[in-house]
């Protein structure tokens, strides 16, 4: 048999008090009335007691939901940042993505792929100062295909635009690795040729020359295709403009000595 629980101090001696207090032969015992007044002062401060251990368990336990809350609010705004920080960084590779691809179709001849005439100009300035800097040196050929106007005139407009992609397979294929190629408008073609002396650039271009002399048909449609060539190779000093004004003269005098043909300036 389990042993009774034995009750608090204070409870077994307030009713021994109270049970003083009730006893008849005791009442007219001096010491009763001050008893009964100290019992219920005792009271009154037991109970005030316990509110104040009641206030104080609860002011804990919301302290401590609050504390909660905070640690559960703050997760919940790292959770956030990271979700806006992961969504900045997929905008900024989307920008990127988009500004290369922005760059790409700036510089590229929708009809052919090949660079523009801007691609060229930036190729241009690039080999113009690294050949001031390091004396390398360049080759420059101007292309355009001959009577352009009577392939037009012949079979239509589209398939001069499908001319125009072939021919540009063809000065495409023809050119080395590290050499640049581009549409400089409309039926004309340019040729960088880095570190490259005249005579190896009239062979490179030369060889184009014969492949575009070589096509005898587009698609369905038979043709008879030639092209003109005005070659120039870079001036110690010279300015690229001026360098390509040179290929232009000669791509002139090219046309005068009969077309199909590289002259050189
Ligand atoms: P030449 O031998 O003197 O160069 O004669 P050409 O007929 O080639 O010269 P011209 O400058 O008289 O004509 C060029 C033609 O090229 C006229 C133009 O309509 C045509 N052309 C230019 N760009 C394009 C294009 O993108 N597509 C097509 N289909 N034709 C074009
Ligand atoms: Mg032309
Ligand atoms: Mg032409």
């Amino acid at each position: 048999m389990a042993a009774p629980k034995s009750l608090p101090d204070d409870v077994v001696l307030v009713s021994r008090i109270e049970a003083l207090l009730a006893d008849p032969a005791l009442e007219h015992d001096p010491l009763r009335e001050p008893l009964a007044q100290l019992l219920g002062h005792f009271q009154t401060q037991r109970e005030r007691l316990e509110r104040l251990v009641r206030i104080s368990d609860s002011y804990h336990h919301v302290a401590r939901e609050q504390r909660l809350s905070l640690v559960e609010q703050y997760d919940k705004q790292v959770r956030r940042l990271e979700k806006l920080v992961r969504i900045s960084d997929r905008y900024q590779n989307s920008l990127r993505d988009l500004s290369l691809a922005l760059r790409d179709a700036a510089m590229r001849d929708p009809l052919t792929g090949l660079g523009n005439r801007r691609f060229l100009m930036e190729r241009l300035r690039e080999e113009g100062e690294r050949t001031q800097r390091l004396g390398r040196g360049f080759a420059v050929a101007i292309m355009d295909v001959d009577h352009f106007k009577a392939v037009n005139d012949a079979h239509g407009h589209e398939t001069g635009d499908s001319v125009l992609q072939v021919i540009a397979q063809a000065v495409e294929s023809g050119v080395r690795r590290y050499d640049h190629c581009g549409r400089w408008g409309g039926e004309e073609f340019l040729m960088l040729l880095p570190e490259t002396p005249l005579e190896a650039a009239r062979a490179i271009v030369e060889r184009i020359r014969q492949a575009i002399a070589d096509i005898d048909h587009v698609g369905e449609v038979r043709v008879s295709l030639t092209a003109s060539f005005g070659l120039a190779e870079h001036r110690d000093g010279e300015d690229f403009s001026a360098t390509i004004n040179r290929a232009d003269q000669a791509l002139y005098a090219a046309k005068a000595a009969g077309r199909n043909r590289v002259e050189s300036a």
